[in-house]
């Protein structure tokens, strides 16, 4: 998971599913198949009892539908259209149980099963638009208005408690769903901040030596595959712990943090900065030769030189050493940076403040 901010609650929501939730899909498919034998159930009583002609065929296609839209999405793995072609046929099918007045009118207390369903397979927004929809429905059918329209069994108290209740669930269903947005975002979010954590260094805010070791072994593995040269930069702050002495611990800190910032600035967004240890820092550079390495180190030397950090109003600069080394035929990570070790070894001692390219 990436550090990702989040733009919306639905939109991060939708693109993460935390382990032990179950996904949209597989639920869909489990009330499918429960869904099914139940309708055709009731179809089979509809069709041995004084029901309308229509209920019996209309369950057994609702059932069928149902049945076809996971079929179609076990074949084509389409979620949006999985989802959308489940909500639409849940909602068909509720109203037509309201309307038609299915199993002398009981068939109405499914409609209890619609606000969970809705509210955890589709975004807040469509369940809320749902439900408001749905029960401002029910109210219009169970008003004098809607006798109009069919004839529905129920008596008036039958009718208040009925659209009560329902809202009731409506709304305690919609307060649990964004509880459990809200804890879900607040996982997620915590856990890209874990991530972020345990792969960054907490100072200067560089990738620390572990993602630094792990990038390397991942550019490793394609220089394997590509033979594409890469090469590594190893430096160290000159002279830092006299720097600590008579400035402070402090200001050592703020030019750990400037040594960073240059290096950011720098280098190309495709190379990895991490801080190798307490004033060392290592650079992968991908796809770059010993040439272009040793350009590179010599820029990020002068930069390092030319920049100073504030101590007391006064401007204190540092310089750093830097050892270069590019990947060659079938040695190994660890031979590699003892080499870019080594030639950063040979800059402290050709004097410091200096870029050397190690030897092959
Ligand atoms: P050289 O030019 O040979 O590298 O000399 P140096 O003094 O830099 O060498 P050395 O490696 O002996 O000193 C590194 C010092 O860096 C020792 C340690 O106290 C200090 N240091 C390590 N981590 C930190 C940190 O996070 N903050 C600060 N302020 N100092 C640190
Ligand atoms: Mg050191
Ligand atoms: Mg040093």
């Amino acid at each position: 998971m990436k550090q990702t901010a989040a733009k919306t609650p639905d939109t991060e929501l939708s693109q993460f599913r935390v382990k032990g939730e179950i996904p949209v899909p597989v639920l869909i498919n489990w009330l499918t198949s429960a869904a099914v034998p139940i309708l055709l159930f009731f179809a089979g009583r509809a069709a041995s009892t004084a029901d309308s002609p229509f209920t019996a065929p209309l369950l057994v296609t609702f059932a069928a539908l149902l049945a076809l839209n996971s079929l179609v999405y076990l074949g084509i793995r389409h979620q949006t259209l999985h989802r959308r072609g489940f909500i639409g046929l849940i909602t068909a099918l509720f109203t037509f149980l309201v309307i038609q007045t299915v199993e002398d009118g009981s068939a109405i207390i499914w409609l209890f099963a619609y606000p969970p369903v809705i509210f955890y397979i589709s975004q807040a927004r469509v369940g809320i638009i749902a439900c408001a929809g749905g029960l401002a429905a029910l109210v219009f059918l169970f008003s004098p208005a809607g006798d109009l329209v069919f004839e529905p069994p129920y008596s008036t108290s039958f009718r208040i408690s009925m659209v009560i209740v329902l809202g009731f669930e409506m709304v305690t269903c919609y307060i649990l769903d964004q509880s459990r947005r809200r804890s879900k975002l607040r996982l997620l979010r915590l856990a890209s901040e874990f991530e972020f954590a345990a792969k960054h260094d907490a100072l200067t805010g560089l990738a620390n030596r572990r993602e630094g070791l792990e990038q390397l072994e991942t550019e490793y593995q394609r220089y394997l595959r590509t033979q594409r040269p890469f090469s590594v930069m190893l430096m160290d702050i000159d002279l830092f712990k006299g720097i600590n002495d008579h400035y402070g611990h402090h200001a050592g800190d703020e030019l750990i943090r400037m040594v960073a910032r240059t290096l950011r600035d720098q280098c190309r967004k495709v190379d990895t900065v991490a801080r190798w240890g307490g004033e060392e820092y290592l650079v992968l550079l991908p796809e770059t030769g010993p040439r272009e390495a040793l350009q590179t180190a010599q820029r990020i030397r002068a930069a390092v030189e030319a920049g100073s950090v504030e101590v007391d109003g006064h401007p204190l600069g540092a310089t750093i050493s830097i050892g270069t080394a590019t990947i060659t035929g079938s040695e190994s990570i660890d031979r590699l940076l003892q080499r870019a070790d080594e030639a950063l070894y040979g800059a402290k001692s050709a004097g410091r403040n200096q870029a050397c390219a190690a030897t092959t």
